[in-house]
């Protein structure tokens, strides 16, 4: 879609090379699926789907193994960061091959190669002068005798209000902080309040890069970049940029290549992006290419495929880094997700809130394709979305089984039974026929033109319908009927199921790559002179030219099951494997309470009855609830108080869905002075307590039949 007045430089929307990263993991823990459906199925979709195009790929990932969160994660272990790392990296490495992400190299940030790239780029920025360099003052922990930076530190963000905002970053609102913006900071080590010392490091002037960042991102990229990640970045650069720096005091990373900085290493947000280029580069030597091909020539296509959490890193320190270099392309696009929440929850690590890929695996062998269908059906590609066990179960049912599965296994079976095996030659074309193979012809570009804009939910979509046709077309035409009054009919209907077939082995390879491994095997696409391809399809001129399988006389194989039904129980297991997770959180929770404080707070201080005849207290009930953007505890009700409709904005999210409390009858304090919540007026409280897992329940009438406004005194 480029225009005379865009150069052409960044809105390419083909190109023959593509260098595509995906977001590096980091080793302090296994990967979920929030992981797989935010970042590496989308990419791995992308990059076969390019491969298929004949394109130069380069698919290129590795482990992040720098960091504070690496050596919190030892020290609690009690072993080294080393120990750390090997565990992870080799635990994450597996689920990835076991999931088909076909990553052409999967690196490690502990790699020489690694160390020896990253202390080049920033010598090479030193030596030119790119950096500022500072001695500031930043928070320093005296009994751990350690200087506290990134996740070394808590406090309280100063946008959101998020009281667990760590020293790097906001969770919550995904703010990029500087440790000693938080309020109330707090370090993790030891628990204490830290104070102030001066210590040098080495700052990348963002500030300076902003017209740049303008330029490329505002005005480049306005129509081709997602708008999340495009109101993201016009955000930031609108708030203005500040230096930030990218060296460190730690003992764990890549030291500071120049003299006068023992004890420093580098800021793990400066070294791991260069991993994509470090692992490009232990590639590129393996396989004999040059990697400058794939990193400093404009014709190359770079795309970064990461989660939400990460595009202020790679949108605008990291491209800023590359521009200060001097030498590298910037990426052409960054594609990121919003994130996956599971069964209503935000996924969590800390609290086992996730869907571990090696234990889905133990659950649902050889099934790997299912969840990748799954997730990419409900890719947060746009907004937040929300896994849940029994979307998963129906969409394999009446999906994968009751579609593609069941056309495919009908097509195998009844050639084999009819034509042993045999692809039939055709009789004549009815209309039905003709207009069912030119609409397959044109797939493949419907498919590819999704893909392109990175919409992989819709392009999926498209690849299910073509499925959808062929089991319909089955359904319509009936051969098991034909057969016994028509064969030449018979044969004509079984000719084109097959090449519906043929085009759905290619078509779904990107997005079902083992299911398209085996429909393949099952096609016998092995024996067939002119392998079925992306592009051969979309030049399909049915019905008399060339066909994916040929005019007939090929000899395939037989029918294997694709997918199975997922039945009720095995769901049920997966939902009490959560409720226990639940139960087991407020168990530790109620622990950690019971240490700290007394289970019943004390009584507060008497108060005459006219303090208490002051307190104006209403039956009320929830007609409305709405969950406040951007504020994990808050929920916005509109009460019915029988004196008149309001809003209440009250910190019950935590608890409480918006959609399980509507309709609940409950007690509101209606004189409290109204206050503002994040820009939303509250006009009164509901009175709540809590229960003994620290879950909080409602204070309401026992008998339903209390009208709204009745008072309580
Ligand atoms: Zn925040």
């Amino acid at each position: 879609m480029a225009s005379s007045t865009t150069p052409s430089s960044t809105i390419a929307t083909t190109a023959n090379r593509y260098t595509i990263t995906a977001a590096l993991p980091y080793t302090n823990g296994p990967i979920h699926i929030g992981h797989l459906a935010g970042v590496y199925v989308p990419a791995d979709i992308y990059a076969r789907y390019q491969r298929l195009q004949d394109k130069d790929v380069a698919f290129i990932c590795g482990s992040d193994e720098h960091g504070v969160a690496i050596t919190l994660k030892a020290k609690k272990e009690g072993i080294s960061p080393q120990e750390v790392v090997d565990k992870y990296h080799s635990i994450i490495k597996k689920s990835f091959e076991e999931f088909g992400i076909s990553f052409d190299n999967y690196s490690r940030t502990s790699a020489k190669i690694h160390h020896d790239t990253a202390s080049e780029f920033f010598k090479k920025l030193y030596n030119d002068g790119k950096f500022i360099e500072e001695t500031t003052e930043q928070l320093y922990d005296e009994e751990a005798q350690q200087f506290l930076a990134d996740r070394f530190v808590v406090g309280t963000c100063p946008k959101c209000g998020n009281e667990e905002a760590y020293g790097d970053q906001c969770e919550n609102c995904g703010t990029s902080l500087n440790a000693t913006d938080l309020i109330n900071p707090k370090s993790v080590i030891s628990g204490n309040k830290p104070v102030l010392r001066e210590t040098k490091h080495w700052f990348l002037p963002l500030n300076e890069y902003e017209e740049f960042l303008k330029d490329w991102i505002l005005i480049n990229h306005k129509k081709d970049w997602k708008t999340n990640v495009y109101g993201q970045c016009k955000s930031w650069i609108d708030d203005g940029l500040r230096p930030r720096a990218v060296t460190r005091d730690l003992d764990w990373g890549i030291p500071v290549p120049i003299k006068d900085a023992k004890g420093k290493v580098l800021y793990v947000w400066f070294d791991a992006p260069i991993g994509y280029i470090s692992s490009t580069k232990e590639w590129a030597a393996r396989e004999g290419k040059n990697w400058e091909d794939y990193w400093k020539d404009e014709e190359t296509k770079l795309l970064h495929f990461i989660g939400k959490d990460n595009i202020v890193f790679h949108c605008i320190i990291f491209p800023s880094m590359l521009s200060a270099e001097g030498s590298y392309i910037l990426p052409n696009n960054v594609p990121a997700n919003e994130f996956l929440n599971l069964e209503g929850n935000k996924i969590s690590t800390s609290k086992n809130w996730a869907v571990w890929l090696h234990e889905y695996l133990e659950d649902f062998p050889n099934q790997q394709d299912v969840l990748r269908y799954v997730l990419t059906a409900n890719a947060p590609e746009t907004k937040d979305n929300d896994f849940t066990w029994a979307d998963f179960q129906a969409r394999n049912n009446n999906e994968l089984v009751a579609i593609f599965g069941n056309f495919i296994n009908r097509v195998m079976v009844l050639t084999d039974k009819y034509y042993e095996g045999i692809v039939p030659e055709p009789a004549e074309f009815s209309e039905v026929d003709e207009q069912l193979l030119k609409e397959l012809a044109v797939y493949p570009d419907v498919i590819a033109s999704s893909l392109e804009r990175y919409r992989f939910r819709e392009a999926q979509a498209e690849m299910m319908n073509l499925a959808r046709l062929g089991n319909k077309y089955l359904a319509d035409e009936e051969p098991w009927k034909t057969i016994k009054t028509d064969e030449e009919r018979t044969k004509t209907i079984m000719y084109v199921a097959l090449q519906i077939s043929a085009a759905l082995a290619v078509l779904s390879e990107p997005f079902l790559p083992f299911t398209s491994e085996k429909l393949k095997n099952m096609l016998n696409f092995q024996d067939l002179q002119h392998k079925p391809t992306w592009s051969s399809l979309s030049l399909l001129s049915p019905p008399s030219g060339e066909m994916p399988l040929g005019r007939g006389g090929h000899k395939i194989g037989k029918a294997e099951l694709l997918f199975s039904k997922i039945e009720d129980e095995q769901v049920e297991a997966q939902l009490n494997k959560l409720k226990k997770t639940k139960m087991d959180n407020s168990a530790n929770s109620q622990e950690n309470n019971s240490s700290e404080e007394s289970k019943v707070s004390p009584q507060k201080e008497t108060i005459q009855y006219d303090d208490f005849a002051k307190l104006d207290m209403r039956v009320g009930t929830i007609i409305e609830a709405e969950k406040m953007p951007k504020a994990d505890k808050l929920l916005v009700l509109k009460i019915d108080t029988g004196l008149d409709v309001r809003t209440v904005v009250s910190g019950i999210a935590q608890s409480f869905t918006a959609e399980e409390v509507i309709g609940k009858k409950v007690t509101v304090l209606v004189n409290l002075a109204p206050r503002k919540l994040r820009g939303v007026e509250s006009q009164g409280m509901i009175l709540m307590t809590e229960d003994a897992n620290g879950k909080l329940v409602f204070m309401n009438p026992d008998s339903t039949g209390v009208d709204n406004g009745a008072m309580i005194n």
